[in-house]
């Protein structure tokens, strides 16, 4: 069970693998105010900074699982690194229907929402794990602004615009399910170059070291093509936070 390899090849490098940096994850631990031993549940915890991290500077118990086997490893020697393996678990498998044994306090979702076929039903998987009066946390896209065609929704990588709202339209949709937005972090333009213009030196140290592969071919285009269309398009129009909500 894998993801698949390009985004092991492009984010091997990566310790978050959103547009968000470290000092966001720092904010984001903090303003949700949480108590030393709160268990974290994390769907689609890639290389673990969130649990990792939050594990040292805010005295957490995190739950990670990450279908990727590569991110998932990372994961693990990031815990050894910060010295909190006792207090993280991560698991390398599918997050779908995943519901925490134990009950948690922060159940979260950064950027993975498909997990739960989409931001309702992922709020609905994570609010099986969730002790009353919990958090749960969504990280997604939303249109910074909206794209004028179809064509430029598609160059931000989207299917079309219909993927993603605007930021006033997404907090209203929480609020259609019946969730307070009780904290929200976004991730600024900045965020954004230090998620995707880092792919493009992995690419290059990649390309580098293994020319003769089967992907280099497709490496190689994305790395040619990738920064001008990250700059027209994906940088100007997609926003990217993450959301706290509590059920009303
Ligand atoms: N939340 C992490 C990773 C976000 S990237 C962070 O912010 O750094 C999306 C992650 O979802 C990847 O690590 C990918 O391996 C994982 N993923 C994709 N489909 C999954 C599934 N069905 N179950 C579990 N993880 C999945």
């Amino acid at each position: 069970m894998d993801i698949p390899r390009i985004f092991t090849i492009t984010e091997s490098a990566h310790r978050i693998h959103n547009p968000f940096t470290p000092e966001k994850l720092a904010t984001l631990g903090a303003v949700l105010r949480l108590e030393p031993g709160a268990r974290v549940l994390d769907l689609g915890s890639g290389s673990g900074e969130m649990l990792c991290t939050w594990a040292r500077d805010n005295g957490i118990i995190g739950v990670g699982i990450d279908m990727s086997q590569l991110f998932t490893e990372q994961a693990k020697l990031r815990a050894e690194e910060l010295g909190v393996a006792d207090r993280v678990e991560f698991i390398h498998g599918d997050a779908v229907g995943f519901v925490a044994d134990e009950k948690v306090s922060v159940a979260a979702c950064l950027g993975a929402t498909w997990i739960g076929g989409g931001v309702v039903g992922t709020i609905e998987l994570l609010a099986k794990s969730l002790r009353p009066g919990g958090i749960i946390l969504i990280g997604e896209p939303y249109w910074r602004k909206v794209p004028p065609t179809e064509d430029v929704a598609r160059e931000c990588e989207a299917n079309s615009i219909s993927d993603f709202l605007t930021l006033p339209a997404l907090l209203a949709s929480f609020g259609d399910l019946a969730y307070d937005v009780v904290e929200m972090v976004l991730a600024d333009q900045e965020c954004w170059d230090r998620y995707e213009a880092a792919k493009w030196l992995t690419m290059r140290r990649w390309l580098e070291a293994n020319p003769d592969d089967d992907f280099a071919k497709e490496v190689r285009t994305t790395l040619t093509l990738e920064p001008t269309r990250y700059a027209a398009y994906t940088r100007e129009y997609l926003g990217w936070g993450v959301f706290a909500l509590m059920a009303r």
